[in-house]
């Protein structure tokens, strides 16, 4: 969002941290405290995976390369509910920026090579209730930041799912993102940035990277504004 909608958004609702509720000035996305509470370390997760236990050894992944903001657990936890229940996307802002600094430092991202930068999509009748989709407004947010084109007309989702981090069987994961599909839209040469808010087992990503290599894209990077860690033993079962 560029600055002066987000002032015009401040003088109707205050801005607020959305993780303890401080009032932030209408720049701010979160207040330092709670910042650093749920920063990632830029080398604590793969950046293949995106995961802090890597999963790469359990399963070969459809996407290239991983780009995480946030660790998300107990203390994350406020600040994606604020996001999903569309009452605060502060969260997404935040992320965002986190993601763009990590795309745009060094060259291993090869970030000014990509095309496109895409949400993980949600069905349409859930967005309509919720008036947005979360991955979309982190998505936006990157696109505006890194000057590079938003689309979310390639990917749908067809029917609406449980949210992938409620399910905890492998089983009924691989069921919930079969109900992804891309439109027939050519992505020849293209190379993707595909964004989503929570990165659980991956498999939602994975899903999304599979579709859009069907339809011939060669290089897919999943920027998840945060990561779940899951024990060792929970992640072999997923796969
Ligand atoms: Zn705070
Ligand atoms: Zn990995």
């Amino acid at each position: 969002m560029n600055q002066p909608a987000r002032k015009i958004l401040n003088f109707f609702y205050p801005n607020r941290c959305p993780k303890c509720g401080v009032f932030l000035f209408p720049a701010e996305t979160l207040c330092e405290s709670c910042a650093e509470e749920i920063l990632l370390e830029q080398d604590a997760y793969c950046h293949t995976c995106g995961k802090t236990n890597c999963i790469c050894k359990y399963k070969s992944l459809a996407y290239d390369k991983a780009v995480v903001a946030c660790r998300y657990d107990r203390q994350t936890a406020p600040a994606v509910y604020a996001l999903k229940e569309a009452k605060n996307t502060n969260f997404a802002y935040f992320a965002a920026r986190i993601l763009a600094q990590r795309l745009l430092h060094g060259s291993y991202y090869e970030t000014e090579k990509i095309n496109y930068i895409m949400p993980v999509p949600m069905h349409i009748s859930k967005q309509r209730k919720r008036g947005y989709n979360q991955a979309g407004v982190i998505a936006k947010e990157l696109s505006e930041i890194l000057q590079l084109p938003y689309r979310d007309d390639v990917l749908y989702k067809s029917k609406s799912s449980i949210e992938q981090h409620k399910l905890h069987s492998a089983a009924e994961r691989e069921k919930n993102v079969e109900s992804f599909g891309i439109h027939d839209i050519s992505l020849e040469n293209c190379r993707i940035l595909l964004c989503d808010d929570v990165l659980t087992t991956g498999s939602t990503m994975n899903r999304c990277a599979e579709l859009l290599k069907q339809n011939h894209a060669v290089f897919v990077i999943a920027a998840a504004a945060s990561s779940t860690t899951p024990r060792e033993k929970e992640q072999e079962n997923n796969f």
